[in-house]
């Protein structure tokens, strides 16, 4: 039997090559990403609107920073529960490098703030304080951006006064 000689065609074109070993190379990457928030979408309308919603138990009454649509403790669907803007940090880490949104505003910190109405934590990024300054236990006050893109990076925190 002959074999049959298949072969891709090749290209004229190349690509930059920066190191060898490892081997690091320019690429290109784009995509148009169309989803939906589905139930999630009340969280980033509030952001929109200046507000951070939560959920809540209507069974337990446990208060979820980061919403859930169903409780952790007994499975119970959860209803949507607006948060306090000011809170305090919980934990928080310094990250020298991240995502692509965040690349130009390395080193920043990231914060888990806890709210006194709230059972559990929420994640957000602190901004206008030096890596060094933030604290466990520092007051912390919930910023929106003017122009929602509808994105969990709608919301940050600051110090407060
Ligand atoms: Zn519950």
């Amino acid at each position: 039997m002959a074999r049959r000689r298949i072969r891709l065609p090749e290209t004229e074109d190349g690509t930059v090559l920066f190191n060898t070993d490892p081997i690091i190379i320019k690429d290109h990457y784009e995509i148009d990403y169309i989803h939906s928030y589905a139930q999630d979408s009340p969280f980033f309308a509030g952001l929109a609107n200046r507000q951070l919603l939560g959920s809540r138990c209507t069974k337990c009454g446990v208060v979820y920073a980061t919403p859930r649509g169903h409780c952790m403790e007994d499975g119970t669907k959860t209803e949507w529960h607006v948060l306090p803007t000011r809170g305090r940090i919980h934990s928080y880490t310094t990250c020298y490098f991240g995502g692509q949104a965040f690349l130009e505003e390395t080193p920043y910190t990231l914060i888990l703030v806890e709210f006194d109405e709230a059972d559990t934590l929420f994640m957000s990024r602190l901004v206008g304080a030096e890596p060094d300054e933030a604290h466990i236990g520092m007051d912390v006050e919930a910023r929106f951006r003017r122009n929602s893109k509808f994105n969990a990076t709608d919301v940050y925190f600051v110090p407060m006064d």
